[in-house]
């Protein structure tokens, strides 16, 4: 105890002399930074904030120190958390890498490929993106085409992905690819890194009704890999897939939680919006839905932290299938909630006259819908649940 009370006022310190003002508050959309070769910063202070936080090692606080990491236990890591909470401290990089490709890595890549990709993630330097989805292969992921052929020293990769989440402005993708057409389909895929910088890779941007492009399709034409990029063995990709996606599905899980310290709570919004009677929501039946919305989201918060703490900073396995499905249902209720309150100023769209909630929520509102569909939809996910969790049988 009497370490973790040191700890907190090491960080507490350590943060209140190197967070800048304009770090701490909510984040507008423009101004995340996702790092990368093409990395741009809205706000110089957004760099600034990056660079300190990345010498300190904790863009990545649990990670080994070897690798560019904080060195932190799990419960160190979450003393750090509540103090940047208590600051309101922006998170200073969004990544792939950290949430995705850094833990794998870190279990089953090589000393060099450690040694490569880990500390480049954690400072920012290099944007990741996931090629697993292909058009004939999203539930059905081993059902994947791309092709990957050894030849001598290198992979000469062939294939076509799609959703590929921001492929334009990445660097690196780490891709599943078939290195075993004759083998059963879940035992014939093998974890390819990919440099981006090849010209026979190609993205293509795929608009959605949001007028966003947050995805695209990648296309792969006789890419030459060199072999020292395959993560864990020839044929052995379905193992790290499945891995990688416990830890997506415990970010895209958070996705709410993450949203919640950038925004107003529920019920502040339904006052602004929906009106008040004597000091509370005025009407009765929004008021007992945001109630309920937010015990929910509050047990939700707690369950979470328990299991996080008895993973011990690792993956909480399967069951990361049951906080993807409830935390996505759960952020989709809240967006349904807010557009509620909104009413009819929720078809503000774009254009003056609208006040910035009005435009923002829309778009997030539909983009909500997508949560229980990326890192596997909600049936899958109800599917996992019924197998490997609660082991029924098929
Ligand atoms: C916003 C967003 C970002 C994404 N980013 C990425 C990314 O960066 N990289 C990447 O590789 N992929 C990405 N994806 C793709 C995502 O993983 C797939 O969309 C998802 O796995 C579903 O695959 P699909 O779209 O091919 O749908 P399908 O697999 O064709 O499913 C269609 C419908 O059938 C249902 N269904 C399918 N099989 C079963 C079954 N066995 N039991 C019950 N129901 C079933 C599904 O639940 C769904 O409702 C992203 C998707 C979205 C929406």
């Amino acid at each position: 105890m009497q370490d973790a009370a040191a700890f907190r006022a090491e960080a507490r310190a350590w943060l209140e002399a190197n967070c800048p003002a304009s770090m701490r508050g909510p984040m507008p959309d423009d101004e995340i930074v996702w790092g990368g070769r093409r990395a741009s910063f809205k706000n110089p202070e957004s760099k600034l904030w990056l660079e300190r936080m990345a010498a300190q090692g904790w863009t990545v606080p649990t990670w080994p120190r070897a690798y560019g990491g904080g060195g932190l236990t799990a419960a160190e890591a979450r003393i750090l958390d509540e103090e940047m909470r208590r600051l309101n401290c922006r998170s200073p990089l969004q990544s792939f890498g950290i949430w995705m490709l850094g833990p794998v890595l870190l279990e089953y890549g090589s000393e060099a490929q450690k040694e490569a990709h880990l500390p480049r993630i954690a400072r920012g330097e290099i944007r990741w993106c996931q090629g697993y989805s292909e058009p004939e292969a999203g539930s059905d992921l081993a059902g994947l085409k791309t092709r990957a052929v050894l030849q001598g020293e290198h992979f000469l990769v062939n294939g076509h992905k799609i959703w590929t989440s921001y492929a334009n402005l990445a660097d690196w993708i780490f891709c599943l690819v078939r290195t075993d057409p004759t083998a059963k389909k879940h035992e014939g895929i093998s974890f390819l890194l990919i440099d981006m910088d090849d010209p026979g890779i190609r993205t293509r941007p795929i608009q959605l009704i949001s007028g966003a492009s947050p995805f695209c399709e990648t296309f792969i034409e006789n890419v030459r890999v060199p072999q020292e990029n395959l993560v864990g063995g020839l044929n052995n990709g379905w193992t790290i897939a499945k891995k990688l996606l416990e830890h997506e599905r415990k970010m895209i899980a958070s996705i709410g939680e993450r949203q919640r310290g950038a925004e107003r709570s529920l019920s502040e919004f339904a006052k602004t919006y929906a009106g008040t009677r004597d000091r509370r929501i005025a009407d009765a039946v929004l008021r007992d839905r945001i109630a309920q919305q937010e015990i929910d989201q509050r047990a939700f918060q707690l369950t979470q932290r328990r299991a996080a703490e008895e993973a011990k900073g690792g993956s909480p396995g399967p069951a990361s299938a049951m906080f993807k499905y409830y935390g996505t249902e759960l952020n989709k209720r809240k967006f349904e909630l807010l557009l509620q309150c909104l009413g009819t100023q929720a078809l503000g769209w774009e254009g003056d006259g609208f006040a910035a909630d009005e435009l923002r929520i829309t778009r997030e509102w539909l983009r909500s819908k997508a949560n229980s569909i990326e890192g596997g939809t909600s049936e899958i996910q109800l599917n996992i649940i019924a197998k490997r969790v609660l082991g029924l049988p098929d």
